[in-house]
């Protein structure tokens, strides 16, 4: 089904007296191309970074001068300079979270900002500046949140339009949390998710290699079918 392409299906049937039937089917896999009007606007999201392989993702998007966004974490503090790598080349950057950990602060509103304020001061070291983007571990209506806090993200949604913050979702996720390790199955994912759509945000994980990997063919489909990237702006 993944496969453009015309296919013969078998069907072979016996029962216990060893009776068998067969019958063919031919079946036709046909790429959905839904038209879009205008512009196509593609803004790409990598969370969880910087790690090991941003600095090869920085590279790739400045071969096409593509411009994405980076939910940052300090997950792997020794990554901490690409932030300021990032904005430098142009690119939006957002907190994702400090430590990431779920338990840690969905535990109550104050937990999250104190996570919060950690990372943007990180950001704010790298950069000159604080930021006003962010996305939320898990995304503003996840539900693992209520294990720990019941209605949290409500209450933090609400905290952070109060703060002149504004938390970005996604609509199009490349599947990469755990879904697949394969860049072109990552690459398939995005293709099909921003087909039909004149405003995708895509989800990706930066800190993963086959993310990475997939980037180059992914932006060149998109481009090539007049798709244009933006940056996320506050
Ligand atoms: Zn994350």
């Amino acid at each position: 089904t993944e496969t453009e392409g015309e296919y013969t299906l078998t069907y072979r049937v016996s029962d216990s007296w060893g009776n068998e039937a067969v019958a063919e089917r031919t079946v036709e896999v046909v790429d959905e191309v839904l038209p879009v009007e205008g512009e196509k606007i593609i803004f790409l999201t990598f969370d969880d970074g910087p790690g090991p392989y941003t600095e090869k993702l920085l590279g790739i998007l400045d071969q096409y001068d593509v411009k994405a966004t980076f939910f940052v974490t300090n997950v792997r503090p020794k990554y901490q300079t690409c932030i300021a790598k990032e904005v430098r080349a142009g690119h939006a950057v957002g907190v994702h979270s400090f430590s990431h950990e779920y338990r840690k602060i969905y535990r109550s509103e104050a937990a999250y900002w104190s996570d919060f304020n950690r990372m943007n001061d990180i950001i704010k070291k790298q950069t000159g500046k604080p930021v006003t983007l962010l996305r939320f571990p898990g995304g503003s209506s996840n539900t693992v949140s209520r294990n720990y806090k019941e209605g949290i993200m409500k209450r933090l949604a609400k905290q952070a339009d109060a703060k002149g913050l504004t938390y970005v979702d996604w609509n199009v996720y490349d599947g990469d949390a755990g879904e697949t390790t394969s860049p072109h199955q990552v690459y398939k994912n995005i293709i099909r998710g921003v087909k039909g759509r004149k405003k995708s945000i895509v989800l990706c994980h930066d800190v993963k290699s086959y993310t990475v990997n997939a980037m180059d063919r992914t932006i060149r489909w998109c481009l090539a079918h007049g798709y244009t990237f933006k940056v996320l702006e506050p």
